[in-house]
């Protein structure tokens, strides 16, 4: 059995020293690999597929980021850190780590400068009318909940969805781009090398880490940190089942082979904390075209539970760890329209009667809940959910359909948001608290800034910027 910590006394002889050892070459360790080796450090990058990319290179590519960087100034928005830092400090999840929010809304105008200068193209054009990456090669679109209640009266809204141009998913030029970049950088790359154990002093020190490839071992010693950028846990059963066992009942769980969790339980073997690992981004597009947040999205007891014209990471969460997956999105002819993601049609009645037998609801459950949104949708409100007025109408012209949105036959596509406990130098904390010296992490190995109610963008935007502060930090060490 492969033991995950090895004592520096096992090793004979290293096959390779260096200053600081990348572990796992996505978007995180890309720019972590990049800020190490322009500090001067000597930096070599593991990867156990045969190329870099990772999750990232098959994600949308949206990256969050504000404040007012230059495409949000050439697209004519307004932003400010603090409108931003206010948004995510209440939309990021109950405990979010309000110091690294913080610091990512200071940076952003630079961090987006940053990718930038990386040669990742940005088109200076808004593309309006649709959550996250858009069919065109357009640069900056709404992809969060900023214009929903509650955040639209917390913090002034301003898009902050920055994608790469190319259509539709953008994480492949993403990719390229900053594997391009690390390969003309003097970080060297050793493909086809997955890391299966760290070297940790007696005194707790990680100066090293172990690697498989092809059959052989290979020992490399890293004489200023070992930063772990392996990615989340969804592929990982035994992680899923332990801390977020619902997310087992959705369809599709996002992410690359890599994203099995062994960087987080290499960090867990050397004495690190984890946290938020209940945390996931569950993505449900039931309200695309944005026309469909008109509907009410209902649960198994025919009630609503959130405004529709929240986010749809927003409404995945709610619908999966509050209402175990069931629900469904409720139209009248008025309304209707072809969603965007193919989604089946679970019911249709002449009146909401009927549509709440067919679908099998309480009797009178389903009834009620339309009947009293459209008392208050005649004035164009919504005092239950404060659903934005534009999207508030009644539903009175039959007949009346049911989107099935449950975890059955609906794309709920989740990934891992919590991880190794970092400090804001990408420092891995023990179960104290305390950095655990020559240990760094970013990117979904680690929790990142969002540990709830996710909007796009916030996982690769955490994972780069805290990817390239980690990739500083050891190089300093
Ligand atoms: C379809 C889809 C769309 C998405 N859209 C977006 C979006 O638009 N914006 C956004 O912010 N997020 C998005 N996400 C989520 C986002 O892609 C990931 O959370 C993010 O890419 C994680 O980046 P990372 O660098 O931490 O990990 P990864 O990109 O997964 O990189 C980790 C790397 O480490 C390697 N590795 C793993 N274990 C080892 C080991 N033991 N030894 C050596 N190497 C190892 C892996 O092979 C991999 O290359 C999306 C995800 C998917 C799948």
């Amino acid at each position: 059995m492969t033991r995950a910590v090895r004592d520096p006394s096992e090793i004979a002889r290293y096959d390779e020293e260096v200053d600081v050892l990348v572990v796992g070459l996505g978007a995180a360790g890309a720019a972590a690999a990049l800020e190490a080796a322009r500090a001067g450090a000597e930096t070599l990058v593991l990867e156990r597929a045969s190329g870099g990319g990772g999750t990232s290179a098959m994600s949308g590519g949206v990256l969050y980021l504000g404040g007012g960087t230059a495409l949000q100034k050439a697209c004519g928005f307004d932003d400010s850190p603090e409108a931003m830092h206010d948004y995510l400090l209440a939309s990021c999840g109950d405990a979010p780590d309000a110091e690294k929010i913080r610091l990512y809304c200071e940076g952003s105008v630079e961090h987006y400068d940053w990718i930038a200068a990386q040669g990742v193209p940005f088109k200076p054009v808004f593309y309006d009318g649709c959550s996250g990456e858009p069919p065109t090669d357009d640069g900056l679109v709404w992809s969060g909940s900023e214009r929903a209640h509650p955040f639209v009266e917390v913090a002034p809204p301003a898009p902050r969805g920055h994608v790469p141009r190319m259509e539709h998913q953008t994480g492949p030029l993403l990719m390229q781009t900053l594997c391009a970049a690390v390969e003309a950088s003097p970080a060297r790359i050793a493909a086809n090398h997955r890391c299966v154990a760290l070297v940790q002093a007696p005194d707790g020190a990680v100066q090293g880490a172990v690697a498989e490839s092809f059959g052989e071992e290979r020992r490399i010693r890293a004489r200023r940190g070992v930063i772990l950028t392996t990615g989340g846990f969804i592929n990982d059963d035994a992680l899923i089942e332990a801390h977020q066992p619902l997310v087992r009942r959705c369809k599709i769980r996002v992410g690359a082979e890599g994203d099995d969790g062994s960087g987080i339980r290499l960090g867990m073997a050397a004495g690190a904390a984890t946290m938020h690992m209940d945390a996931a981004s569950i993505s449900l597009p039931a309200t695309q075209p944005w026309g469909l947040k008109r509907g009410l999205l209902v649960n198994a007891q025919g009630q609503r539970f959130i405004n529709e014209d929240a986010y749809y990471g927003r409404l995945g969460e709610w619908a999966l760890f509050h209402h175990g997956g069931r629900a469904w999105l409720v139209v009248d002819d008025a309304i209707f329209e072809k969603p965007d993601y193919p989604r089946d049609v679970s019911a249709v009645g002449e009146t909401p009667a009927e549509l709440e037998r067919e679908l099998g609801l309480p009797a009178g459950s389903l009834e009620a809940t339309i009947a009293l949104y459209n008392r208050h949708a005649e004035r164009g409100e919504d005092p239950l959910f404060h659903k934005a007025s534009h999207y508030v109408q009644p539903l009175v012209t039959p007949p009346f359909g049911a989107f099935d949105c449950t975890t059955g036959s609906s794309i709920y596509a989740a990934f891992t948001l919590g991880g190794l406990a970092t400090d804001t130098d990408g420092r891995v904390l023990d179960v104290l608290g305390a950095p655990i010296p020559g240990l760094f992490g970013a990117g979904r190995a680690t929790s990142g800034l969002s540990v709830g109610g996710y909007s796009s963008g916030l996982s690769l935007g955490d994972g780069t910027f805290f990817g390239r502060r980690a990739g500083r930090c050891a190089a300093g060490s």
